[in-house]
């Protein structure tokens, strides 16, 4: 998955940051996931449970990266997992690569490896 450059514009702004904050506190700073799940983790990371990429017009994409019933607080782990499920059918290689993808990602947005 290629990133747009307004998605990146996107998630470089105060606006995204103050949200995804937001959207920790929410939470407690748990992972949805795993509380769904009976765990506890600390939600490190914010999903947008519909891809901000799956739209082309800036402005829907705008209105998804910002939309706070989109976004879920998640550990690391959980993360890894929903972008996997999003990958259909994924085998081996694929899983591999959307590790990747989401480790390159984190490079992006946060500077920093998401361990
Ligand atoms: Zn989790
Ligand atoms: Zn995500």
């Amino acid at each position: 998955m290629s990133r747009s450059p307004h998605y990146i514009k996107l998630l470089n702004s105060r606006r995204w940051r103050a949200l995804r904050m937001a959207a920790i506190k929410r939470t407690k700073g748990l992972c949805e996931q795993c509380s769904a799940e009976g765990r506890i983790s600390a939600a490190t990371e914010v999903h947008h449970i519909r891809p901000v990429e799956s739209v082309k017009d800036p402005i829907v994409m705008e209105q998804l990266a910002f939309d706070p019933a989109n976004l879920k607080a998640l550990c690391h782990r959980c993360h890894q997992e929903a972008h996997l499920l999003m990958h259909k059918g994924s085998n081996e290689e694929r899983r591999r690569r959307t590790k990747e993808d989401v480790e390159r990602f984190h490079r992006q947005m946060f500077g920093e490896d998401p361990e």
